[in-house]
């Protein structure tokens, strides 16, 4: 995966390189003096056994968070057992690379050993993280974002000059013309966790549900939605620091949230 990873930038001709425990930097095009990186991150590893090329992909219908059947990609062995697709997090991986390709300024971190403690994502080189005005992962489970993880607060959409307004506002946009819904929750951790202490962070739903599991699928539409709404967020968010303020109570956020998603669906 790494050597894919190293061997992929160089073809499209990104700066990268991997440090000693394997984690992946890339980097492309040159802020201004007074500017700074967006950052994307997805983790390399997943929790699945390793398959081999024996993992199957099957596209079938499965629910999304709605209970509605949606084209989905599942993993298969090859008697048909389900084994997981590694969707947690190699859809991230792959929303990540698309980016790099399509902006002209950015940077890209790859961890690896999330799954067990976020322990790559901990030892990350600090100095890559110099001139980055936050991060934005694509690891958070189906229609969610994670707005904490292991209690700390990753953004604060009361924050008027804060990252969480700006993702807070697309999210609702986006459930609005896109007629889906999406929830703040708390999550536990991923990589982002070790890097919100320098700035802003957002954890992106991806759509991959059942994660952990070997009925792990991904629904198709959301992984798509989810690189509209990454590429959407790094124009709006732009190339400026981000370091959102803390707030009191986590769940005032949520609640006002859910609020304003279920007055746009109508559903109050
Ligand atoms: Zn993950």
């Amino acid at each position: 995966m790494i050597e894919f990873l190293l061997a992929f930038f160089k073809k499209h001709g990104i700066r990268a390189w991997r440090d000693e425990i394997g984690n992946v930097y890339a980097e492309k095009g040159e802020v201004g003096a007074y500017q700074k990186y967006p950052l994307v991150v997805a983790h390399t590893d997943t929790v699945h056994l390793i398959h081999g090329k024996k993992i199957i992909p099957k596209k079938l219908l499965l629910p999304n968070y709605a209970g509605e059947l949606k084209p989905a990609l599942k993993g298969f062995d090859e008697n048909d057992n389900p084994v997981g697709i590694g969707a947690d997090c190699k859809v991230g991986v792959a929303l990540c690379l698309i980016l790099m390709l399509r902006l002209p300024v950015l940077k890209c971190f790859l961890p690896t050993e999330e799954e067990i403690g976020a322990r790559g994502a901990s030892k990350v080189d600090v100095s890559f993280l110099q001139n980055v005005g936050y991060a934005i992962e694509f690891d958070s489970p189906a229609n969610t974002s994670s707005i904490t993880l292991g209690n700390k607060l990753m953004f604060n959409p009361e924050d008027e000059n804060g990252l969480g307004k700006i993702w807070t506002g697309l999210l609702l946009e986006f459930s609005e013309n896109r007629e889906t819904e999406f929830t703040l929750e708390q999550h536990s951790y991923t990589d982002i966790v070790k890097l919100r202490p320098h700035f802003s962070c957002i954890n992106v739903p991806v759509g991959y549900y059942l994660y952990h599991t070997t009925d792990e699928y991904l629904v198709e539409e959301e992984a798509f939605m989810a690189l509209d709404l990454g590429e959407e967020l790094i124009k709006r968010a732009g190339y400026r620091y981000y370091n959102d303020e803390p707030h009191p109570r986590v769940n005032r956020l949520i609640i006002q949230f859910n609020l304003n998603t279920m007055e746009i669906t109508g559903e109050l």
